[in-house]
């Protein structure tokens, strides 16, 4: 009765009234499924808890217990944000911390929150960016854990207790990374969690993700360097697979530290390294202290510069550096890390002779 009725006679017509203007969007039909999926997993499991399968997968899911327990607290909307100390008598700013929202709760901060949401349409989640008001945090969990496969959801509860910390970081001390930092710590530092773990067998049962392989989120990529003496002949050369790097920076200090071990093996002690990556070089050489997630590759290197009697550290264009370039290829396309001496391998000697000549 609440429909208006027009004093014209009109036809009958269909119309859609999850939209506004009552045409059919794809937008809406999907937030109707998602009800649906919803719906039959609470009645598939109404006997009991309805969260049993969310409870399930989270205690099964191999991360260390501090993320258990914070997932837990998540779910049962029991972390101290902003909205929750109000009902405990606080009465203080109730924004999100890091972005301009003006209420922090569990499902901004972990689902809406410009940083969760990079992080969560990025590849190794590649989850929707918009999330339907009707969902709680915990709701949305479930979803995921009847979704996604065990590793990946694995690494979502990692990422949620990721987000978190850096929330409270951004609180304590004022300190907050950005969507690729928290990534790619929390990526690295899970691969060996589960290394040391589990070192027979890191793969849980479930559907796996050897469908995944997203160089842009957290993947392996290739380094390749030559050592040449001062005539610009050949002495060494390395190309190395580098697994869990996403940026180029990471990848390019792991490249020069692999250099400079080679150098050591090699006992060379007066070495120029050139990159083409000018941050990795004004990283390294810079006075000032770096507290970036690369800081431990920066430190490895000044340290490791030490021990040679001379050393510098110069950024080269990356048309002059085309020998590491083709020997990173080869690491690529081989799947595998390679080290030659005193022969050249065959996919770099017209590049060398090229430079030679070039050069003089
Ligand atoms: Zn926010």
């Amino acid at each position: 009765m609440c429909i208006p009725l027009s004093r014209n006679v009109r036809s009958d017509r269909i119309t859609w009234k999850l939209e506004r203007k009552g045409f059919y969007s794809v937008k809406s039909a999907y937030w109707v499924a998602r009800d649906i999926v919803l719906d039959n997993l609470r009645v598939s499991t109404s006997v009991g808890d309805p969260f049993d399968l969310l409870w399930k997968a989270l205690w099964h899911a191999r991360v260390p217990g501090k993320v258990h327990i914070c997932l837990w607290q998540a779910c049962n909307n029991l972390l101290p944000t902003r909205d929750r100390l109000t009902t405990k008598g606080y009465t203080g700013e109730l924004g999100c911390l890091l972005c301009s929202h003006p209420y922090e709760d569990s499902r901004h901060v972990f689902c809406a929150c410009p940083v969760a949401k990079e992080i969560l349409g990025a590849a190794l989640f590649n989850l929707p960016l918009s999330m339907s008001h009707s969902f709680s945090f915990k709701e949305w969990m479930l979803e995921q854990a009847t979704t996604m496969s065990s590793d990946i959801f694995a690494k979502l509860l990692m990422t949620v207790w990721a987000l978190w910390k850096n929330r409270n970081e951004k609180l304590w001390s004022e300190k907050s990374q950005s969507a690729v930092a928290i990534s790619l710590g929390t990526m690295t530092w899970y691969e060996s969690f589960l290394l040391n773990r589990y070192p027979n067998g890191r793969k849980q049962k479930g559907r796996a993700h050897q469908f995944w392989k997203a160089p842009q989120a957290v993947g392996y990529g290739t380094v390749g360097g030559v050592i040449r003496n001062d005539q610009g002949g050949f002495v060494a050369a390395i190309a190395h697979q580098v697994s869990h790097v996403t940026a180029a920076l990471h990848i390019e200090l792991v490249a020069i530290r692999a250099g400079m071990d080679l150098c050591q093996a090699m006992m060379v002690d007066k070495v120029i390294i050139e990159s083409d990556c000018l941050v990795a070089i004004q990283a390294i050489t810079s006075e000032v202290p770096d507290m970036s997630v690369y800081s431990p590759l920066i430190e490895d290197i000044k340290v490791g510069a030490r021990v040679f009697q001379d050393i510098s550290f110069v950024h080269a264009p990356r048309s002059a550096n085309c020998v590491a370039h083709r020997l990173a290829s080869h690491a690529f396309e081989n799947e595998g890390s390679f080290e030659w001496f005193a022969q050249a391998p065959e996919l770099i000697l017209d590049a060398i002779m090229y430079d030679c000549n070039h050069r003089n």
